[in-house]
């Protein structure tokens, strides 16, 4: 204890002080006798770790709790707003960077787009730290007050080492982003996938928090898979677990970015649902899309999200179509991993429910009795900002989760 700073980073980490904040959280409040009971931790070790997280304000006590016979005990509980936490999302032509109190409630979020011109790592390295200083700065928040930051960066990602092992979109190769971030920032940095990111957020702060087997579905530019099993994010021997956009749904299909052919990123991506559109329009197809943009090549998926809220059959259509083939993925990942729900994520299921429905056809119509019958497929309550909530959960699951220092 004496090696440490109080208050410090280093010191919340330690197995005791992180035992004592994590069963609070779990439990919404609790008194000392309960925190001792349920930590095995001595009275004594109680008393003195309590003090000091009152003192530092990360506990506060509140209203007092039932007696059985003799004093009513007073209550711990955590207060959220003791500390904050960075988030950065490192997603495909865009950076996104919050400030999150300890429940990961967003204090302030800023975005930058990064178009493709401008891949280089110089260039996107400079603009991002340009970016969380200005979050800092707006917030207002004491540097003092910030915890740590967590990157949750597309791609192959080396949780251990915070290494970008290899970045298709920006074409990054062994970069070790937590490391330069460091030594920019001053600050503790956890970099994970943005996908298992997500997964993480949503274990801890989403629709699934009280789910310990469970599956996170990214459908953007690229399609990728966070899976949690036992509460925990499966990375796979070299970090390359969840790569679900590279299942094979077409024997004879297009060239993938990923060299092999027929991929499920083909023909159920963002970009691709978006290229199927304008070339159906450019062959005639009837749609209010071509009311909505000047420039039919403009389309976004967004545009073809809100059609599909319109009725329109175009949009409603390819829509359905890249569920079917999402749906076939999902289905051979149901019957490997037998999780309790998905959680999806993504502009196609946002604005209306044929994705999710198509999926639940397919799932039950494809896959194995009990567990396609039994799965649930929901759509994420963090939306867009699952990869930030999954970044800054990089960094609050350390505090609470602890780790011993020697
Ligand atoms: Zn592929």
């Amino acid at each position: 204890m004496n090696k440490v700073v109080r208050g410090s980073f280093e010191l919340m980490k330690q197995l005791n002080v992180s035992a004592v904040l994590k069963v609070i959280r779990d439990n919404g409040s609790l008194s000392r006798a309960d925190v001792a009971k349920i930590t095995g931790l001595t009275p004594a070790s109680v008393t003195n770790i309590t003090k000091m997280l009152i003192e530092d304000e990360y506990l506060v006590e509140c209203k007092v709790g039932q007696s059985s016979g003799g004093r009513p005990p007073i209550m711990l509980e955590l207060n959220p707003n003791a500390r904050y936490v960075i988030g950065i999302s490192i997603g495909v032509g865009m950076i996104d960077v919050v400030i999150t109190n300890l429940s990961a409630e967003i204090i302030l979020k800023k975005s930058i787009e990064i178009n493709e011109e401008r891949y280089d790592y110089d260039f996107v390295f400079k603009e991002l730290v340009k970016l969380i200083n200005e979050v800092i700065e707006c917030s207002k928040i004491e540097k003092e007050k910030i915890l740590g930051a967590g990157v949750a960066l597309h791609g192959i990602v080396n949780s251990r080492t915070g290494m970008s092992i290899y970045s298709p979109y920006y074409g990054w190769k062994e970069i070790n982003i937590k490391e330069a971030l460091e030594n920019e920032l001053n600050l503790g940095v956890y970099v994970d996938n943005d996908v298992r990111a997500m997964a993480l957020g949503e274990s801890w702060f989403g629709i699934t928090k009280d789910i310990s087997n469970f599956v996170t579905l990214n459908i953007s530019n690229g399609i990728g898979a966070g899976i949690i099993i036992n509460n925990k994010p499966y990375y796979g021997v070299d970090f390359s677990a969840g790569e679900i956009g590279h299942i094979v749904v077409e024997g004879d299909g297009d060239k993938c970015n990923c060299g092999n052919y027929g991929c499920l990123e083909t023909v159920a991506s963002n970009n691709n649902i978006t290229k199927k559109a304008i070339k159906l329009i450019k062959q005639g197809t009837n749609s209010v899309l071509k009311e909505l943009k000047a420039d039919i090549n403009q389309l976004t998926i967004e545009d073809i999200s809100e059609a599909a809220k319109l009725e329109d059959e175009l949009a409603i259509s390819i829509i359905k179509e890249a569920a079917r083939y999402i749906g076939i993925a999902i289905t051979n990942l149901i019957n490997i991993l037998n999780p309790t729900s998905i959680v999806v994520v993504g502009e196609i299921f946002e604005n209306t429910f044929y994705a999710i429905e198509t999926l639940n056809e397919i799932v039950k119509n494809r896959g194995m009795k009990l567990s396609s019958e039994n799965v649930r497929i929901i759509k994420s309550m963090l939306g867009r900002d699952a990869a930030v909530v999954g970044a800054t959960t990089l960094v609050i699951q350390e505090i609470f989760n602890g780790m011993s220092i020697n």
